[in-house]
Formats: structure tokens, C-alpha cells, sequence
């Protein structure tokens, strides 16, 4: 069966549909082609193929089918040119840095990106001639003032993690022309179900497949979308350097994002309602969450994601030792730094995912002791609101 043309078919057919090839079998769903390398039918097609002549598979470090299933049905529900899989979403950064980037080149960053990331820019890439500036993620005229003539790569999250902050992606991208650079955008927290970077200007788009593609736990990966020309040299580093994606992890992903925009959909609606709970405990401080009208920039989001998210941060009073309190007096979360799942999951930023951060930069990325962080799941409102309640009571 020949493949579908994304571009007539909706998003959510996208999902399920974009990229299968099916095989003489008649299979319904997608195949596992566990194979390293692939044959040619003589010499000469082997010669043809290696020269690039004639399209098919050479070898797994280079082309799967089952991997390149995958990147055809992300490209496509990200409104992309094309995608290239990798083994991580680290792997995805790496490959797009080191794909598009050469020593004496200059990135600016929003400092509230994922701490590995933080740690990549600032202590792997610096070691070969690549600097990054850290800015504040709302504050344009920062990133503004940040850009070099040899800035080529301006990069961030949002909504960032763990506060929650929003920035305007479109007004990024018009900066980052007007500097003839390249706007990066992770849109790990959002998916393509909620928010969509191509069309706000973005160049590139980066995902972990670690967090929601999959959303079960299940596997680590990653993947880099965008422009035809611009991927070529980011496939060119991938398939030297090697970190590419497994097609059994190809496999799980392809089921993962049949299955996304229905779970999005879900994590928001209970994101929503843990949110506007906590709002109204006596011993919540604060609370981060995009969809709430008390956040900065709820306009903002609205107009620019198609749902809030499935990400819930908030301080409960007492600092750390009320904080630990009530992640410890939880039955149901699971106390994890992962996020994105099925399961809920809490985490306390300040002493995991943030403790390298000197205690000056945590009070200024607003990390606070008492800062608990939960990925809502896909558990019962209910469960999860008296979940909570237990460990506040605890704290
Ligand atoms: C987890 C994560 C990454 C790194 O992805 P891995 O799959 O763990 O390598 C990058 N960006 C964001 C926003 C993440 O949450």
C-alpha cells in the first residue's frame, strides 16, 4: 500500500496514518524491521545505492523503515519538512548543535531550559569553541542585547520548566531573523497537540520522545524537525556520529502518537483542576500554572498553545521540610523527575532536577525550597485531588 499524503488529511490522521508503508503481508499496524543492515539485488544497485543514485536502505545507523515511519509521522503532525530520529532527546540537541555549528559560533538560550541541556551548552559545547549566553525567558530585550555577530542559534523551552513561564514564540522568531540566526524551539512540554512552533516562525523544532510521545515510560529518544536543507546537516553528523533511534524505540513512539492528542487532551484537563485546587489551599503559597488567569502570561498561552499543558508547579509553605513532608505523605504520585507520563508523578526541583544550581542561581530562577513540581496523569481528578490532600495535611 503506497503512503498517505499528510498534507490532505488532519492532524489526527496524521497521527495514526502519516508515514505506514505496508508490507505484501497486509499487516494493519506497523512493522519492527529489526535488521542492522539491508541487501541489494547485485553489485551495480549496491553502487547505485551508496552513491546516492537510487533512494533504499544502506544500513540502521543511516535508514530504517521503522524509524523513518516514525519521523514521517512527527514531521507531519508538526507541519515540518522533515524529521530526523535520535536516540535522546540530549542526542537531538547534540545533533543539531554540532549538525548546524561551528567552533566560534554563539547561541543564546533561555536560562530556563532542562538542566542537561544547561549542562551540554555550558560545559561540552564550551570545550569546543561554542559559547552560550543564558537569558532570562520572558525579558526580549535581554535576549535582544545577548545576540553576537556570531550568534547563529537562539534556543528555548516553553512553557519552561518548572515555573511555567511563557514566551511569545513568534516575537523570538522575528528577533532571531531580524539577526539572520535560527530559532530553536523544544516543544517537549507542549507536543504538537498543543502547540505549534512552524507556524510562529520557528526553524527547528526538538523533542524528547522520553516524555510524552511515548507518555508510558517506556523508552528514551528524541527527534529533530525542520527545514529539508537545514536537517541534511543535521542527518550528516547523525549518521557519522551514530546516536541514532532503535526501530523497536521507532515502534513504541509510532504508538505513542496515535494515541497523543486524546491523552494531551486528558493531562490538561486534570492539570487544570489540580491547579485550581491548589489555589485555594491555605497552605499553597503560589501556583504556576499557564491556565490559571492569575499567571503572567495566560493571555499569552491561550493564544499560542492550544491547551495548557499537563504540568502543574506550586509552593506549599515551610520550605523544604513541608515540601518533603508532603511528597512523602502521597500514595498515588509517583516521586520521579520524569514527567509526561500516564502515572503522575511529583518531584521537589530545588534538591533533583536544580540541585547543581548554586543556591544564588536557584533564588534567581525562583526555585524555591518549598517548589514541588507534578506532572498530572491520567489517573481519576478525584484520586489525585485527595492524593494531594493527604500530603498537604501532612505538611
Ligand atoms: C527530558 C528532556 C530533555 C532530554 O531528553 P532525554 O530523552 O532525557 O535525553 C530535553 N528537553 C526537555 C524539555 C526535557 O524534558
Amino acid at each position: 500500500m503506497s503512503k498517505i499524503d499528510p498534507s490532505r488529511y488532519g492532524r489526527n490522521t496524521r497521527a495514526v496514518r502519516a508515514g505506514q508503508v505496508r508490507s505484501a503481508e497486509g499487516e494493519h499496524s506497523e512493522l519492527i524491521f529489526a535488521s542492522s543492515s539491508f541487501i541489494f539485488e547485485n553489485a551495480a544497485q549496491a553502487a547505485a545505492r551508496f552513491k546516492g543514485e537510487i533512494p533504499g536502505n544502506i544500513y540502521s545507523r543511516f535508514t530504517n523503515p521503522t524509524v523513518r515511519t516514525f519521523e514521517e509521522r512527527l514531521a507531519a503532525m508538526e507541519g515540518g519538512e522533515r524529521c530526523v530520529a535520535t536516540s535522546s532527546g540530549m542526542s537531538a540537541i547534540l545533533s543539531t548543535c554540532l549538525g548546524l555549528l561551528r567552533g566560534g559560533d554563539h547561541i543564546v538560550s533561555s536560562r530556563s531550559i532542562f538542566g542537561t541541556t544547561v549542562n551540554l551548552f555550558n560545559n561540552i559545547l564550551s570545550k569546543f569553541g561554542l559559547e552560550t549566553t543564558f537569558v532570562e525567558l520572558t525579558d526580549y530585550g535581554a535576549w535582544e542585547a545577548a545576540i553576537k555577530p556570531e550568534t547563529k542559534l537562539l534556543f528555548l523551552e516553553t512553557p519552561s520548566n518548572p515555573l511555567t513561564a511563557v514566551a511569545d514564540i513568534q516575537r523570538l522568531a522575528d528577533l532571531a531573523h531580524a539577526h539572520g540566526c535560527q530559532l530553536v524551539v523544544d516543544n517537549c512540554f507542549c507536543t504538537p497537540v498543543l502547540q505549534l512552533p512552524f507556524e510562529l516562525g520557528a526553524d527547528i523544532v526538538i523533542h524528547s520522545a522520553t516524555k510524552y510521545l511515548d507518555g508510558q515510560g517506556r523508552c528514551v529518544g528524541g527527534a529533530v524537525i525542520g527545514g529539508e536543507k537545514r536537517l541534511e546537516d543535521v542527518f550528516g553528523f547523525l549518521r557519522t556520529a551514530g546516536p541514532t533511534m532503535s526501530p523497536f524505540n521507532a515502534w513504541v513512539f509510532l504508538k505513542g502518537l496515535e494515541t497523543l492528542a486524546v491523552r494531551m487532551r486528558a493531562h490538561c484537563v486534570n492539570a487544570m483542576k489540580i491547579a485550581d485546587w491548589l489555589q485555594h489551599q491555605p497552605k499553597v503559597e503560589t501556583v504556576y500554572y499557564p491556565g490559571l488567569k492569575s499567571h503572567p502570561q495566560h493571555e499569552l498561552a491561550g493564544r499560542q498553545q492550544s491547551g495548557y499543558g499537563g504540568i502543574v508547579s506550586f509552593v506549599v509553605k515551610g520550605g523544604q521540610a513541608n515540601a518533603w513532608k508532603l511528597i512523602d505523605a502521597t500514595r498515588l504520585y509517583s516521586i520521579t523527575a520524569n514527567l509526561g507520563d500516564t502515572k503522575s508523578t511529583i518531584t521537589h526541583p530545588a534538591t533533583t532536577t536544580h540541585h547543581r544550581l548554586s543556591d544564588e542561581q536557584r533564588a534567581d530562577a525562583g526555585i524555591t525550597d518549598g517548589l514541588i513540581r507534578i506532572s498530572a496523569g491520567l489517573e481519576n481528578t478525584e484520586d489525585l485531588l485527595n492524593d494531594l490532600a493527604i500530603g498537604l495535611s501532612a505538611a
